[in-house]
């Protein structure tokens, strides 16, 4: 049995966690709001609630952290019950956070001297993917250390990937979701422009789907979502607008010229502020719609 502790367990974290709850792992979960690790071990024979990330780390060979930000991840590791109290040389603690490289760098400088191992290992395929274990882990680290765990990314993972060196993964995750962002914006900005001319968006997204302009959002985002007014809340837009804020700051780092990513991150900031810290990503759309005075229905 291979003693895994996760960290986390918000929209995303849940699921992935269920496929470690069972042979050949051995799972302690940890929760900022205890009851959500109670239930989860409720629901889930054999696991264990641990009290503290301490708690939750000592004794675990692989530890798998899955918050909101790269600062949320750094914010438990000190302390008298803290994860470095906890983390034991030779295990390792696997960031599945959709972090950022600088904040990823940090906590790697921090672990390496008691010989512990840090991966940057974000995922994408949303919520759906991951209660179906078909997630994809982009990871930046130590590739010998990513063999060492790729057995328990593997649980929740159907295809993984190592980018590089320890920020990697979280600058590609960044890029990934800057492009789902400048994708939702540019639909619905056209769409709601053929809506004022008179084209359904039932018709243009027929049409746009068959043709050159047709992206995630075009074939499944927008059609599910969007004309259906459904927006299920699964991933949140506070989310989307930290990520196209961490693919800006890489651009700016390296000295890339991103205009269009720099004004999809004011954008996405825009609509979190106008719309608040529970709406779903996709929900962006409801600023440009009041802006241009139409729904995408
Ligand atoms: P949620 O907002 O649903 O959950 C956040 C989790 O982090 C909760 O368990 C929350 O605890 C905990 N948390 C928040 N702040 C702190 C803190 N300061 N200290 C300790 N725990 C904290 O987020 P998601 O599960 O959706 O996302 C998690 C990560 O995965 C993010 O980086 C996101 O960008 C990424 N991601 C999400 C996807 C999705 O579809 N949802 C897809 C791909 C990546 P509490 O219960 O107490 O609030």
């Amino acid at each position: 049995m291979t003693r895994v502790a996760f960290l986390g367990l918000g929209a995303i974290g849940t699921p992935m966690a269920r496929h470690l709850a069972k042979p050949p792992f051995e799972l302690a979960v940890w929760n900022r709001t205890r009851a959500k690790a109670a239930s989860f071990a409720a629901a889930n024979a054999g696991t264990r609630a641990a009290a503290s990330p301490l708690d939750a780390a000592r004794g675990a060979a692989v530890v798998i952290t899955c918050l909101p930000t790269s600062a949320d991840v750094e914010s438990l590791l000190d302390g008298p019950e803290g994860l470095l109290a906890g983390l034991e040389k030779g295990a390792v603690l696997v960031d599945c956070t959709s972090g950022d490289p600088a904040g990823s760098r940090r906590i790697a400088a921090r672990l390496a001297p008691r010989g512990v191992g840090f991966l940057d290992a974000p995922v994408s395929g949303g919520v759906a993917g991951a209660e179906k274990g078909a997630l994809t882990v982009m990871v930046g680290g130590d590739a010998a250390v990513l063999e060492r765990v790729r057995p328990v990314l593997a649980a929740f993972g159907a295809k993984i990937v190592h980018c590089g060196a320890v920020g990697t993964g979280d600058a590609l995750k960044a890029v990934n979701n800057a492009l789902l962002a400048v994708h939702i914006w540019s639909c619905a900005e056209g769409l709601a422009a053929l809506a004022k001319c008179g084209v359904k968006p039932a018709v243009a997204l027929d049409v746009i789907n068959a043709s050159s302009g047709r992206s995630n959002s075009s074939q499944n985002l927008f059609p599910e979502r969007v004309l259906s007014r459904a927006f299920p809340r699964t991933f949140r837009l506070a989310l989307l607008d930290k990520d196209v804020g961490i693919a800006a700051g890489v651009a700016r780092e390296q000295r890339v010229p991103s205009p269009l990513v720099s004004l999809t991150a004011e954008l996405f900031r825009a609509a979190h502020n106008a719309l608040g810290e529970e709406a779903d990503h996709v929900e962006a759309v409801r600023l440009l719609e009041q802006w241009a005075g139409v729904e995408i229905a």
